[in-house]
């Protein structure tokens, strides 16, 4: 099977930030996650580089927007390696195999009648490239995102007849309930399609950045058109000489709250103009906000994604904000809180479950996973290990990357619970006298017996929830399968493995803040 993941392409006036970030690696866990389930994976990111906002900041600067955009879009680009992202191509709208497809199917749109010339008037907002519908004016005309006094502006322009497919979406909606998720996203597209959908802009005039339409070259398309249609586009040309369409569309497509609208509603109404398959579906997530007055150890107070990177890795990073703040809703993030998770659950839980497994099973067993079967202890319960592949599997077919990782958090604290339960070291101390006693034969007692059984559950265990992890801490998950002598990456079930295979130390995955500080 194969999935196709996008994240929002980014606008190229802004300096990457952790919004951006947060977007991109939600988008990248689901990816490695699909690859780990053996799906022929294409994940998509890139940079929207068209528009009035782009020519006014190269006009201000003395520039061409295409210096401009040349400029910028590298910014975005040399983030995805430093929160260790793993895109199968980074498209550019101002690409010109981009460009070319744009108009291929805006001529298609044409010709199947959706298009038609006329005068819009209504209230712009040059900061969104949208205008803005009296139902969505702040107070007193102004945009009630950037808050800044809205122009009435009247032009000829083409039109999308958006109103066409008011039936087919309410059927989309009727039929498709999970086509937008969380729950409250959908609702909210759906009552804006139930509110009655006007026609909307398609193309502008006396703007020359953009994609010219091919029947009426004086006319630039509206660039939210052109933008949408990159997950599109990106598809005939990310491999040279090889259209891709076929094998990936439609795609899953990871958005932000702010682009609801766009995505929800003009999106497939557009791809129906143009007789394409819908997308497979959209995920639709909240703000991160930023909280400055906790005090932190070591990172000043505000968070700054950057530093943390350079500190403490991108793993860090990356499990945080999907810990921190469910996935789907707003929520607010801080050094503070970062280093609380960082120190008592990635040092502590984790970090400190894989050092004294591994360290017993070295001292122990010479290194090497005793052969032994599943603990019925372990594997049941509410947050025993059984079936958690599983259940991760299925949350994140629903891309509910908060929850998903809960589940594998109980499983490692659940495998902390049992060190503590079955006192491994006893066990070897047991074992030891045993051996020891005069007149009996080297053979293994009971505790040996349950020594074995216990550190082959601990790898085992160890195994099964960080394959699980390696999607959103991939550098932490590479070390730890190394360390624990695990071949393959493909998810398991616990239990799969039978041991048996050697095992390495390795020093602390995640040390703890005092001791990185000194
Ligand atoms: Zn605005």
């Amino acid at each position: 099977m194969s999935y196709y993941v996008t994240t929002p392409i980014y606008y190229v006036n802004a300096e990457p930030h952790l919004g951006h970030a947060y977007s991109t690696i939600a988008a990248d866990v689901l990816a490695r996650h699909m690859r780990q389930r053996g799906e022929d994976v294409f994940f998509l990111t890139g940079t929207d580089e068209h528009g009035e906002p782009v020519a006014q900041a190269a006009e201000k600067l003395g520039l061409e927007p295409r210096e401009l955009v040349d400029r910028n879009a590298p910014k975005f680009k040399e983030l995805l390696p430093q929160i260790n992202v793993s895109n199968d191509f980074f498209i550019r709208t101002s690409d010109p195999q981009h460009e070319a497809r744009v108009q291929e199917i805006v001529q298609i749109v044409h010709d199947n009648g959706y298009v038609y010339e006329g005068t819009y008037e209504g209230w712009y907002c040059p900061k969104c490239a949208d205008f803005k519908t009296e139902l969505e004016l702040g107070p007193g005309h102004t945009c009630p995102i950037h808050k800044i006094p809205l122009e009435r502006e009247r032009e000829e322009n083409w039109f999308f007849k958006l109103s066409a497919f008011q039936g087919e979406l309410e059927k989309l909606y009727g039929e498709r309930q999970d086509f937008v998720r969380p729950k409250a996203r959908y609702n909210e597209a759906l009552s804006f399609v139930q509110g009655g959908l006007e026609d909307v802009s398609l193309s502008r005039p006396k703007l020359t950045w953009g994609v010219r339409l091919p029947w009426d070259p004086d006319q630039v398309m509206y660039v939210w058109f052109d933008a949408l249609l990159n997950y599109v586009t990106a598809l005939s040309y990310a491999r040279e000489g090889e259209d891709l369409t076929e094998r990936y569309w439609p795609a899953f497509h990871i958005i932000g709250k702010d682009i609801l609208k766009f995505h929800a509603v003009y999106w497939p109404a557009f791809l129906m103009a143009a007789g394409y398959e819908l997308p497979k579906g959209m995920f639709i997530h909240g703000y991160l906000l930023m909280e400055g007055h906790k005090m932190s150890k070591s990172l000043g107070n505000v968070l700054d994604p950057f530093e943390v990177i350079e500190r403490f890795g991108a793993d860090a990073l990356r499990y945080y904000c999907f810990r921190e703040v469910s996935f789907g809703q707003d929520g607010s993030v801080s050094a503070a809180g970062f280093e609380a998770r960082y120190d008592a659950e990635l040092a502590n839980e984790y970090g400190n479950l894989a050092s004294r497994t591994l360290a017993m099973i070295d001292r122990y067993r010479d290194a090497v996973v005793p052969r032994a079967e599943v603990d019925p202890d372990l594997a049941g319960g509410g947050d025993g290990l059984a079936g958690l592949e599983a259940k991760v599997c299925e949350l994140l077919d629903r891309a509910d990357l908060t929850q998903a990782l809960e589940e594998i958090w109980k499983r490692i604290r659940r495998l902390n619970r049992y060190v503590e339960e079955t006192r491994p070291w006893d066990l070897a101390k047991d074992e030891e006298r045993d051996s020891q006693e005069p007149g009996r034969p080297r053979t293994r007692s009971g505790a040996g017996d349950r020594l074995d059984s216990v550190l082959y559950n601990l790898a085992e265990g160890l195994r099964v929830t960080t394959l699980l992890l390696t999607a959103y801490m991939p550098e932490t998950g590479e070390r730890m399968l190394g360390a624990l002598g695990v071949e393959g990456r493909e998810i398991q079930a616990f239990g799969a493995h039978r041991g048996g295979q050697s095992i390495e130390r390795v020093p602390p995955l995640f040390p703890k803040i005092e001791a990185a500080a000194a």
